[in-house]
């Protein structure tokens, strides 16, 4: 039996998801770019999680997909790359599922038959983790998991995962 895959977007890295559980990880370097100015160990991301480019045809596939569906306006590139990504892998070996809390992502998954699991699944494989973030300048707390500079003094916050 293989492990189960995931390709996860922004918000799955954001949970935490790519440092617990034992599941095979994708992603498109466009996700990466995005939560790369996070200091959330980034060579744990290089071991645990396989940066991939989507097919030209699946992004096509997408793009059209959610024009029908009038979901088009509210995704990104990196939001069509994961969806594509999706699409090249969920008829591999063992499937895929895709990450993702996104509406408009989550909608289109389903139309094109790309499995999903959200990033909170109950039950499932993983459990949440807590967000320690803080300020070295100031020393406040945080826990938007979304924050990057402090907004007290600009100073970039530091995070530190603990599973509960
Ligand atoms: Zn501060």
């Amino acid at each position: 039996m293989s492990e189960p895959a995931y390709v996860l977007d922004s918000t799955a890295f954001y949970a935490g998801i790519p440092y617990q559980g034992s599941g095979r990880y994708f992603t498109t370097y466009l996700v990466l770019e995005e939560v790369r100015h996070h200091s959330v160990g980034s060579s744990l991301i290089h071991s645990r999680v396989q940066v991939t480019e989507p097919t030209p045809g699946s992004v096509d596939r997408v793009k059209g997909t959610a024009a029908k569906t009038g979901d088009i306006g509210a995704l990104s590139l990196t939001d069509i790359s994961i969806l594509a990504l999706g699409l090249d892998l969920k008829n591999g070996e063992g499937g895929v599922s895709l990450v993702s809390d996104d509406f408009a992502v989550r909608n289109v998954a389903e139309v094109l038959s790309i499995p999903l699991a959200s990033t909170t699944m109950k039950g499932g494989e993983w459990k949440n983790i807590t967000w320690k973030i803080y300020c070295r300048g100031c020393g406040k707390t945080y826990t938007n998991p979304k924050l990057t500079t402090c907004p007290v003094c600009g100073t970039q916050l530091v995070r530190k995962a603990s599973s509960s």
